[in-house]
């Protein structure tokens, strides 16, 4: 990067944020791909705006006390930050996992700002979660905590101001009880969070949303590239939402899905993973991906996660968490013969993961783009709770498949037209930058 203004933000960047490396990876990745826009624009340099938008607009820390099965007092952090509020309000999902810090949320509060801008829909970034660790937990001791998480939160969200939805550790469940908090302190219904249970405002398709925008996206990037799902071998990581439905519309689109992972390890099923049966097992049984081995005969299981992508496949899907693929298993992946990364998970590549796919012209499918699917399909879900209505299972399908394709668009034209053909990570981050720049400019210094 050459553009002295941008090396200035970044620099500022670093220097504000010393203890966040997750923050500046997201960072220096976008700014590297604004060059030319950067250079072709000084009036963004004269309103400042990329100085404006690497800086939260807020950012919120709070005490999540929650009594245990034991009646002990435990204490954990919980965190929002609401990035950027220029197209719309505040949205973006809750993580709960012990790896949670500020700097995991604030890096996926930003990326939210640009994939929010590429849904097509007027929708602000933020992000938020807490270091609770959900797994091992009883269905009560879960229910306190979101019930608690969601009695300092609710005075900072609102249907016109922050919404938030699930990400990792939270599901339909935790939504629910953080919803149920919300209404019996506020006495009020709507849309204050996506991903409702289908009974009290949810829409059709929201679960499923992310995994299947994901095949939409793959699926546009492929055929624009003259190929397709059909036939084609597919490794997924992470054996969560994400995950169970990118295996399934991968499954309907034709492709064989031979691998996925959780945190512990990973199954390989040379006949193609068996959706119902892990669908039962992580949604339902919530038991870990060794048992698949049990029931399905011809299939192993492999402890440790990042062997996965030494597995021989033609596409890849990562969609369990940031950095799961760094350089060897790019490396690996590309000498295997994979010719298409598209990101399920919010920045699971290393910046020397993604060097290795573009030096070996492998097709990348970048996270703000190509797991955008879910956040639109929340926007729908706030349409549908603001009109009081609800869409048909087709109906809310068939605008997620209008959305991806339309995000794919602006990604190829964005990229093409600034000199980067075939580059979707600079298009997307050029596509979902300009939107909230001009609105930025339009708005004044605010
Ligand atoms: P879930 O909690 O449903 O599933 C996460 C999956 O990833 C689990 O299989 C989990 O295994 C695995 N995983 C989590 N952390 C790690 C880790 N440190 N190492 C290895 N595996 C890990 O989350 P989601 O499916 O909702 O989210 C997955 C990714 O997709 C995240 O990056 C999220 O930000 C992104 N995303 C999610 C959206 C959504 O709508 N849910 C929208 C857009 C992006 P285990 O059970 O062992 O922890």
């Amino acid at each position: 990067m050459k553009n002295q203004y941008l090396l200035g933000v970044l620099e500022t960047v670093k220097r504000r944020n010393p203890a966040e490396p997750e923050f500046i990876q997201a960072v220096t990745e976008v700014l590297e791909t604004l060059e030319p826009v950067i250079d072709a624009r000084p009036d963004l340099v004269e309103a400042n705006v990329v100085e404006r938008i690497v800086e939260p607009e807020r950012q919120i820390i709070f005490r999540v006390p929650w009594v245990d099965d034991n009646g002990k007092i435990q204490v954990n952090r919980g965190f929002r930050v609401q990035f950027n509020s220029a197209i719309g309000p505040y949205k973006g999902g809750l993580r709960l996992h012990p790896s949670v810090y500020l700097g995991i949320i604030k890096f996926l509060g930003f990326e939210q700002i640009f994939k929010n801008s590429l849904t097509t829909l007027p929708m602000g970034g933020a992000k938020g979660g807490s270091d609770f660790d959900p797994k091992g937990k009883s269905d009560n001791e879960i229910m306190r905590f979101c019930q608690s998480f969601m009695t300092e939160l609710y005075r900072h969200i609102g249907h016109d101001i922050d919404v938030p939805a699930g990400d990792i550790g939270v599901g339909a469940r935790e939504i629910g009880y953080m919803y149920g908090q919300y209404k019996k302190i506020t006495g009020e219904s709507g849309g204050i969070l996506t991903g409702k249970g289908l009974t009290y405002g949810g829409s059709l398709v929201r679960t499923e949303a992310t995994g299947y925008g994901l095949c939409y996206f793959t699926d546009e990037m492929l055929r624009a590239n003259g190929k397709s799902f059909e036939g084609q071998t597919v490794v997924i990581s992470g054996s969560g939402n994400v995950a169970i439905y990118a295996l399934q519309k991968a499954t309907e689109l034709g492709a064989k899905v031979v691998a996925m992972s959780d945190s512990n390890g990973y199954v390989y099923d040379p006949n193609g993973m068996d959706f119902a049966a892990i669908k039962q097992l992580k949604e339902v049984e919530r038991k870990r991906i060794k048992e698949y081995v049990a029931t399905h005969p011809g299939s192993t299981y492999t402890e440790g996660c990042s062997g996965i992508w030494d597995i021989k496949c033609d596409i890849a899907l990562p969609c369990a968490t940031q950095n799961e693929i760094d350089k060897a298993s790019a490396e690996k992946l590309a000498a295997n013969g994979c010719y298409a990364v598209s990101e399920g998970a919010n920045m699971p590549s290393t910046p020397e993961a993604i060097e290795v796919y573009f030096a070996n012209n492998m097709l990348y499918g970048p996270a703000k783009a190509a797991n955008a699917g879910g956040v639109a399909t929340s926007g729908l879900e706030m349409s549908q709770n603001s009109m009081r209505y609800s869409w048909t299972f087709e109906e809310v399908d068939a605008k997620l498949r209008d959305i991806m394709k339309s995000i794919f668009a602006a990604c190829d034209s964005a990229a093409k037209e600034y000199g980067m053909a075939g580059n979707y990570m600079a298009g997307a981050n050029i596509a979902g930058f300009l939107k909230v720049a001009e609105a930025m400019k339009a708005q004044g210094c605010v």
